[in-house]
Parts: structure tokens; C-alpha cells; sequence
């Protein structure tokens, strides 16, 4: 694993490292032994004895601050250094929370010292960058907890936004959308959560609420819908997308509500099919398997074109309101909406245009042959108790 350049030979007595070093790479013991210890005047005082095979200086891998005492060979020493190179990558690319978690724990176990050895800028200045990761991250991990406790409190509700047929108006199924009733803040906005409980996989458990609620509310749902194939459009995150057992469970819950499978429709962006192109493929073709259907959210948005995604087997598109909205005065979005609407017919898709908010541009799609629209023209996402309500004030 490691070569001869990769050796650093210490005489006994010999210093590996003082305390107010820069630290920048941890140290293997090969051969030999080394002491930690700090001074203070003529007194030294011993923290630790290293031997054979192990690990000292590691600190450094973490958190980059000066060493906070000194390390020195007590006989002939061979050391292999381990730079902090081999961990930058993986810290930098860990959860934020991990990350905090990590050096609340270092900055214990530095203790006083850090704050007295480290007056540099650059020091200050790395200091500065992890109070600013703290707040961050007591931030998240305080909306963490909430979401728990939000899923065991039943605070979450489903709000459910009709898609509409563009000719007639009428509806053909429901988007549902998920809102948190929060006992202090109120309706909380899907934004608002949603993109924390995919960092830290809790929407595995948030998407199944939201699905066994949505097929728990559907029969009532459904007396609102015109045509043959309605449908109740469940959004799936690209987390709960590749979740160990994500199929048996979406199975289990139909079966559980007598869900109809092909009136269940499940909404995913094409991160997912980018980023894990095989696995989604899979798993999607699992889920069709069961016999529900599939839509491409937001699309436009995202970096892949629609010929790349003709491989998966979705039948519908949903046009991002990104497009929709400016149609009208932007020559640039009216060309994307034109054509990926000519594209996804020619794949054999069915488009929803998103967001619209005027009969101008629902009278602009139709001329498009769009086939459904969701927007605020048609109606806002609102409970399922207020749809009820409707009939009953009827
Ligand atoms: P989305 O899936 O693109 O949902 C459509 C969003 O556009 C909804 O926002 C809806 O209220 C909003 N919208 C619909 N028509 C109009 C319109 O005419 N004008 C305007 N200005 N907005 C319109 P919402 O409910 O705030 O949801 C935001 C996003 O949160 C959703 O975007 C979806 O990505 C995510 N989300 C919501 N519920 C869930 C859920 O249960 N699971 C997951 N994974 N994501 C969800
Ligand atoms: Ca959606
Ligand atoms: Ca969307």
C-alpha cells in the first residue's frame, strides 16, 4: 500500500511536530514510538505513548488548526504520513451535520487550547468558516428534529392542486402537496422542509406518509375527477427513489387502500434518472411493474434532454411554470415549451404545463395541443376537507 518515498525516518529524540505547527497530515507508526506531550517553562507533561501500527496527529486530517502539542520519537522511528488530501474530498462532500457533529467533538477534545494557539488570520479565519458551519448546522439539525416530531405529532397535511383537462377545465386528477401545520409558524411551505429531509433521508419517511396518505384520501378525491384515467400524482425525491425496498413498500400501501396502481401516478425530476441512470431504470421499470404510471417533473429545468430519457418509461411530462408563466412575452421560453410539446409527443408522452395563471396562456397551450394544465387559473392546492366542503355547500 505504501512505497519508500512514502517514509520519514526520526531519530530518537527527534521532533515530528511542535505544538503551533501547522497541521496538515496525520502520521502512521511503522517502526518505533513516539510521545505526545506539552510543556509549560521546563515541565513536560506526557498526554500519550504511540507504538507500532498506529495512528497519531490525526486531528489535523479534520480541522486544519495549529497542532496543540508536540510529537516526539523516543527511539529510532519510522512514521508514514497520511496527507490531508486523502480526507479533504470526503469531509467536503459530507453531510453538514456530520460535519458539525464532528468538530463539536474535535473542538471538546482540543479544549481551551484552540482559542489560545490560534491567532493567526488564516486561523481566525478557519475558525470564522466553522462558527459559520455551526449556525448552519444547529439550524438543520433543530429542523431535523422537528420533522421527526412532525411525523410522530401528524402535523403534516396534503393539500391537493387539480390538473385539468386544457379543452374542457374539468379535472383529471390531483397533485398532491405536502404542507407542514406547524403548532407555532403556521402552514409551512414544502420549500421551506423538503430539501433538508432529502439531505438527511428522513423524506424516505415523509414520501411514504404523503403516498399512504395520498391513496388513503383517494377515494373521495377521486369524485371529483372527469374522464377515464384519473389519477392522483404523488411527488417522489431522487433519496426515496433509490431506498432499499421503496417498491415492496409503494405495493404494500396500494394494497392496503385497494388503490387502483394505474391511478396512481408518481412524479420524479430527472436527477435521479441522471445521476443513477441504471438503478433508476430499474427501479422504474419495477414500479411500472406494478402498474403505475410516471411523470417527469419540472421538466426543462434540469440539464438532459428528452431524447435522453426515452429509455424510461414515463408517460407523462410536466412542463416547469419556469416556461409557462413568461411564455407569453419571452420568445425564448415559448420555442422550449413548443418544442419539447412536439417531442414528447413524438415519444408517445402526454404533457402538463405547470403554473398557469391566465387564459392567454392556457389559450397559447391549447393551440400547442398541450393536453392538461395545473395552475392557479384551474385551482390553488387546497385540503381535502375543503373540496368536500365544496360538494356539501353545493
Ligand atoms: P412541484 O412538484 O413542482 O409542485 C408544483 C408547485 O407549484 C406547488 O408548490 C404549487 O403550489 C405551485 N403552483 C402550482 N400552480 C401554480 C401557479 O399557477 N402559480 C404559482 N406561482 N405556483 C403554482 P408547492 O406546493 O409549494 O410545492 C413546491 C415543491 O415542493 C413541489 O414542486 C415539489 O417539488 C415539492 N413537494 C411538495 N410536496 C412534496 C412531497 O410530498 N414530496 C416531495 N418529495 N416533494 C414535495
Ligand atoms: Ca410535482
Ligand atoms: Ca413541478
Amino acid at each position: 500500500m505504501f512505497d519508500e518515498f512514502d517514509r520519514k525516518i526520526f531519530q530518537e529524540n527527534e521532533v515530528v511536530f511542535r505544538k503551533g505547527d501547522e497541521g496538515d497530515c496525520a502520521y502512521l507508526i511503522e517502526k518505533g514510538t513516539i510521545e505526545i506531550f506539552v510543556s509549560s517553562g521546563t515541565t513536560e507533561q506526557r498526554l500519550s505513548l504511540f507504538g507500532k501500527g498506529e495512528l497519531f496527529g490525526e486531528v489535523a486530517l479534520l480541522d486544519q488548526l495549529p497542532r496543540t502539542a508536540t510529537a516526539r520519537a523516543t527511539e529510532n522511528t519510522v512514521l508514514i504520513p497520511i496527507q490531508r488530501r486523502v480526507v479533504a474530498n470526503l469531509l467536503d462532500n459530507c453531510d453538514p451535520i456530520l460535519r458539525h457533529l464532528l468538530l463539536v467533538i474535535l473542538e471538546r477534545f482540543r479544549g481551551a487550547q484552540t482559542a489560545t494557539s490560534s491567532q493567526t488570520p488564516e486561523n481566525q479565519l478557519q475558525i470564522k468558516r466553522q462558527s459559520a458551519t455551526r449556525g448552519e448546522a444547529t439550524q438543520k439539525i433543530s429542523l431535523a428534529h422537528g420533522i421527526t416530531r412532525a411525523l410522530t405529532r401528524d402535523e403534516f397535511i396534503l393539500y391537493y392542486q387539480p390538473i385539468c383537462y386544457l379543452k374542457s377545465g374539468e379535472i383529471a386528477g390531483f397533485e398532491a402537496l405536502i404542507r407542514w401545520n406547524h403548532p407555532t409558524d403556521g402552514l409551512v411551505p414544502p420549500m421551506d422542509f423538503i430539501w433538508l429531509a432529502e439531505q438527511t433521508g428522513l423524506i424516505r419517511e415523509l414520501g411514504l406518509w404523503t403516498l399512504e396518505r395520498a391513496c388513503r384520501d383517494w377515494p373521495k378525491l377521486r369524485t371529483f375527477t372527469r374522464g377515464n384515467q384519473p389519477f392522483v400524482s404523488v411527488n417522489l425525491s431522487p433519496n426515496q427513489l433509490t431506498a432499499k425496498g421503496l417498491v415492496s413498500d409503494v405495493k404494500g400501501i396500494m394494497d392496503k387502500y385497494a388503490m387502483k396502481p394505474s391511478e396512481l401516478k408518481l412524479e420524479l425530476t430527472e436527477t435521479v434518472v441522471v445521476e443513477r441512470p441504471d438503478q433508476a431504470s430499474d427501479i422504474l421499470n419495477q414500479l411500472i411493474g406494478l402498474g403505475c404510471t410516471l411523470a417527469l417533473d419540472d421538466y426543462g429545468t434540469g440539464y438532459s434532454g428528452l431524447e435522453h430519457l426515452q429509455r424510461y418509461p414515463i408517460k407523462t411530462l410536466k412542463l416547469d411554470r419556469a416556461f409557462i408563466a413568461p411564455m407569453l412575452e419571452s420568445e425564448g421560453s415559448a420555442e422550449i415549451v413548443q418544442s419539447s410539446i412536439k417531442l414528447a409527443h413524438i415519444l408517445n408522452m402526454r404533457v402538463v404545463a405547470e403554473g398557469i395563471e391566465t387564459e392567454d396562456v392556457r389559450a397559447a397551450l391549447l393551440k400547442l395541443d398541450c393536453e392538461y394544465g395545473q395552475g392557479w387559473l384551474f385551482g390553488k392546492p387546497i385540503p381535502l376537507d375543503k373540496y368536500m366542503q365544496s360538494v356539501q355547500g353545493a
